[in-house]
């Protein structure tokens, strides 16, 4: 038998992480007793003021922009609609042709469709086996009247790190704006917008330790963008309301650490996932690994097991104090699986049974191998209550057994 864990174990950094103690601190001091509001002209206003540049600037340095050109909105969510509204509709444009990928997170998906509603041509960039676009395909779908290039630097499911300094030269070398969502890159692998041609991209705090609800958009200098948030003509015009100081602060806070040990954290955590992967290969019949085995994120770990449902498979995990999560969105009440797996050509069914682990820096070595005594049980006993577990291969959707 396997020990019990001493605490509960957490393996979904993709989804959100713990703020870090560091941060916390940071924060603290500007919910009440600094409590001004940035735009007030008084010490209370100056010191929130100084407080959110000083984050600013640090935000800045993570990815090489200049102050200057960080705007702060409430969250990843924000910053992606921002970009891509904000760009496609500059000065009231009604069409125009936008390129995005099948792997994006619904945060760029959906306000891609919202334009696509209203007029736009919105082309999705197919995605290989192992979970990438391809600068060719980049180059092939590029028109006359293309006015955006949206395409996420890290796959918040499989990892797979993209191409994005491919992709962003051809975007740059016929001047069509360049965007990209790094909210999973960010602080896990060195950025830089200068060398790397990138016109804007989203950063979300939760991420990277920090608190939720807060993120930023890099904006280069002399970028055409408009804002979708109209009032009182904060950061620069480009998203009016009330500085969150607190939270620029947290950001700020986990923005310094992060980019303090990129190296050394990806090291660990690269070290934990491959002992992860080889592993479960090994001991577990019938898994595979979905994604890229090498460009991808350092604590990323996507596995796929025939015969299972991955819903099944997180609430047992979770029963032994294991929180992971699945490529299948039934827990949200759809009844489809990841449209990640399903652009990268597995079938509904094979997306069904994966399951994603997610490191972070405080995983250790301890919970790894506890994870790793446990897993095998835990799918063949789910095999064996599986209806599908009797006759391989099963055949067919797996959807209506996904009802909660
Ligand atoms: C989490 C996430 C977002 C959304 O960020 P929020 O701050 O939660 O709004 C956007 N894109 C990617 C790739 C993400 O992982």
């Amino acid at each position: 038998m396997s020990a019990r864990p001493i605490k509960r174990i957490y393996f979904d950094h993709g989804a959100t992480t713990p703020m870090l103690p560091e941060v916390i601190e940071a924060m603290e001091p500007y919910f009440a007793e600094r409590c001004g509001n940035a735009s007030s002209i008084h010490s209370y206003g100056r010191e929130a003021k100084r407080a959110v540049d000083d984050a600013r600037a640090r935000v800045a340095k993570l990815i090489n922009a200049d102050p200057k050109e960080i705007v702060f909105t409430s969250g990843g969510t924000e910053s992606d609609n921002l970009a891509i509204k904000g760009t496609a509709q500059y000065k009231g444009r009604t069409e125009g042709h936008v390129i995005t990928s099948g792997m994006e997170h619904h945060a760029v998906l959906e306000p891609c469709a919202r334009l696509k509603t209203a007029g736009f041509d919105v082309t999705e960039l197919p995605i290989t086996r192992d979970g990438f676009v391809e600068p060719v395909a980049v180059e092939a779908a590029v028109r006359e009247d293309t006015v955006l290039i949206s395409v996420m630097m890290a796959n918040s499911e499989v990892g797979t790190i993209q191409p994005v300094r491919e992709i962003a030269s051809i975007a740059r070398a016929r001047g069509i704006p360049f965007h990209t969502d790094a909210v999973q890159a960010v602080g896990k692998i060195p950025i830089d917008v200068r060398k790397d041609n990138i016109d804007m991209l989203s950063i979300s705090s939760h991420k990277i330790y920090g608190p939720k609800g807060v993120g930023a958009l890099y904006v280069k200098a002399g970028t055409s963008i408009e804002p979708i948030l109209h009032g009182g003509g904060h950061e620069r015009g480009l998203r009016s309301s009330t500085e969150n100081v607190p939270g620029i602060v947290g950001l700020g806070k986990a923005a310094e650490i992060a980019g303090k040990d990129i190296n050394e954290c990806n090291e660990r955590m690269r070290g934990m996932r491959d002992q992860m992967i080889e592993s479960v290969l090994k001991t577990v019949p019938d898994a595979y690994l979905n994604g890229h085995p090498t460009k991808r994120l350092a604590g990323n770990a996507h596995f796929r097991f025939d015969f299972i449902e991955g819903e099944g498979l997180v609430l047992r995990l979770d029963l032994l104090g294991i929180a992971t999560s699945t490529g299948s969105a039934c827990s949200t009440g759809s009844l489809d699986p990841s449209h990640v797996l399903l652009a990268m050509g597995l079938k509904h069914e094979q997306a069904h049974g994966s399951l994603r682990i997610t490191l972070g820096r405080e995983n250790t070595h301890e919970e790894v191998r506890y994870f790793l005594d446990v897993l095998p049980g835990v799918v063949s006993k789910l095999r064996e209550i599986s209806p599908f577990g009797n006759d391989r291969p099963m055949k067919g959707g797996m959807g209506e057994r996904c009802v909660q």
